[in-house]
């Protein structure tokens, strides 16, 4: 566990990809326009209960007119400006970015991949929007350059799905997770834990169901409230509650405690745009959430895996 003598808890995306490109590797967001099957009436129209489709706006405006190429140019030169950075991963990342014909995607991840200081590229979406045919795709592209493919499942418990409003099941995420799988995609699971109605067994459920599936990573949120959703509505009303800060830690935690060693963890929570965040206000705040998972661990003194292994970490 080289995170661990490095002197992490868990392993970090950061470290895995300087492990992997030799330098810190940065994502570029891109924004191709894509709709969503959970807004547009093919699976709901309403959108998840926590998404603010206007949200999209802001990326929108300032994308719009600009070709992939355009905004992966300006992304870079922008975080050239603020760090040393050398290394970029296009990140297809607003709405569901393999919601399109083939020959269209194929044409938006090739502009991508083609671009001078993309190496590689991360792509979002939900498990109803991967046909066949598009995975072929993925897989064909996967062969030659770093792929990764992030799939929205947020719970396993179906009840949970019902409350966030997905659209779809566990059973269509693990049909594609499975499709997926045999083609050798790279594969990151986005989940969410504290959601009103589960408990802490739901969560290790959740837990102990995407360990056996072993996903290369994980991208851990937090749920909060922004305007102009359903849950703003819910929380308005005193109808739902939040996790605490504290709350959440304690579940991420139990979340990791429970995974292999060698999955990667993309982000260990979600940091809310202040413009639109309702509650809770910790959400807001920059690194609190990893400040708390970090104090957590210590206070258990206990470390990604502990769970599975039991080991003497020897460091700690
Ligand atoms: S799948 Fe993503 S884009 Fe679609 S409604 Fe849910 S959160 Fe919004």
């Amino acid at each position: 566990m080289t995170w661990l003598a490095a002197g992490y808890r868990y392993y970090p995306l950061g470290l895995a990809m300087r492990q992997l490109f030799g330098c810190n590797v940065w994502k570029v967001s891109v924004d191709a326009g894509f709709s969503c099957p959970n807004i547009d009436g093919t699976a709901g129209s309403g959108g998840c209960i926590f998404c603010n489709t206007r949200s999209f706006a802001p990326s929108r405006r300032l994308t719009s007119g600009l070709s992939v190429a355009e905004q992966i140019t300006a992304g870079i030169r922008q975080l050239q400006r603020r760090y040393d950075a050398q290394k970029f991963m296009a990140y297809f990342q607003p709405s569901t970015n393999t919601y399109a014909d083939v020959r269209t995607l194929e044409k938006l991840y090739r502009s991508a991949l083609d671009h001078p200081g993309i190496v590689g590229l991360a792509i979002g979406t939900r498990p109803d929007a991967l046909p066949d045919d598009v995975l072929d795709l993925l897989q064909r592209l996967s062969a030659q350059h770093y792929l990764q493919l992030e799939i929205g499942l947020q719970s396993v418990h179906q009840k949970t799905l019902d409350f966030l409003r997905r659209g779809h099941s566990y059973e269509t995420f693990l049909d594609a997770f499975r499709r997926a799988r045999q083609r050798q995609i790279r594969i990151g699971v986005h989940l969410i834990l504290g959601v009103p109605g589960e408990d802490r067994r739901d969560v290790w459920a959740t837990a102990e169901t995407i360990a056996a599936l072993q996903p290369e990573s994980v991208k851990l949120h937090n749920l909060y409230a922004v305007k102009d959703t359903p849950l703003a509505e819910l929380w308005r009303a005193g109808q739902i509650t939040l996790p605490s800060l504290s709350e959440y830690a304690g579940l991420a935690v139990d979340f990791l405690e429970r995974q292999p060693p060698e999955l990667v963890i993309e982000r260990i929570a979600g940091e809310a745009d202040t413009g639109y965040l309702l509650a809770p206000d910790w959400a807001g705040i920059k690194h609190a959430a990893r400040n708390a998972v970090d104090q957590e661990f210590r206070k258990r003194n206990t470390f990604q895996g502990y769970l599975r292994q039991k080991s003497d970490p020897g460091c700690l």
